[in-house]
């Protein structure tokens, strides 16, 4: 978001850190103690699954990750609140932490696209955005590399991932298709979501992408969770 609209926002809906809940001033994203009490985990994930469990012996379609935080307490509070649709901060901070790290650890790659994994029209009526692209614009404004939110799409399914059984949480994913027939030859791939906890939303989106001729793929999320 732009300083002005920031700022405008903050004199109808005063700026909250997304972590605690308390008032912060309109030009911060989260308030300095929350910021202080996240311990990044960028070190200890795994390079290329981007899990601090690695999950490199499955199939995986991604090359490579981007993910610095753990999914717990304030980060935790702080994914929360941005799917619960009235604070956008988290998605922004997030944003800047990995486009941080794909400058400093990645910059011998050159990529053409944030792709941000899709939420259903269903879902995203319902929150009024998708979280994955609020994480996908700053990164695309912080490395001046643009947005491609037409590549794919999710139908609508029964419920959010998070309360499906396995065969449900199947269909869920096979729920993510091609928008159209693509041809992505050797275009590098920055993919996007809030949190990773099995990989396979991410694994599925980065199948279809490679299937269209895709280089590259990193993933950058937010956080990443234990598998349960
Ligand atoms: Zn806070
Ligand atoms: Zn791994």
């Amino acid at each position: 978001m732009n300083t002005v609209s920031r700022f405008l926002t903050d004199l109808f809906f005063p700026n909250r850190c997304p972590c605690c809940d308390d008032f912060i001033r309109w030009d911060k994203l989260i308030c300095s103690r929350c910021h202080s009490e996240i311990v990044p985990v960028y070190e200890r994930v795994c390079r290329k699954c981007g899990k601090e469990i690695c999950i490199c012996a499955e199939e995986l379609y991604y090359d490579m990750a981007a993910v610095p935080m753990r999914y717990e307490n304030r980060v935790r509070e702080g994914v929360l609140s941005l799917k619960r649709g009235n604070n956008k901060n988290f998605g922004e901070y997030s944003g800047k932490m990995i486009a941080n790290i794909i400058s400093e650890d990645f910059s011998e790659y050159h990529f053409d696209s944030v792709v941000p994994v899709p939420m259903s029209e269903q879902s995203r009526r319902k929150r009024g955005y998708n979280q994955a692209e609020i994480i996908a614009s700053e990164i695309s404004e912080k490395l001046r590399i643009p947005v491609a939110d037409n590549l794919l799409v999710k139908q609508d399914t029964v419920s959010s991932q998070h309360y499906l059984n396995r065969t449900d949480r199947m269909k869920n994913i096979s729920a993510i298709k091609l928008k159209h027939r693509l041809n992505l030859a050797g275009r590098n791939i920055i993919l996007c979501d809030d949190v990773i906890t099995t990989g396979s939303t991410v694994n599925r989106c980065a199948q279809l992408l490679k299937a269209s001729g895709a280089g590259k793929i990193l993933l950058a999320a937010a956080a990443e969770s234990k598998l349960k």
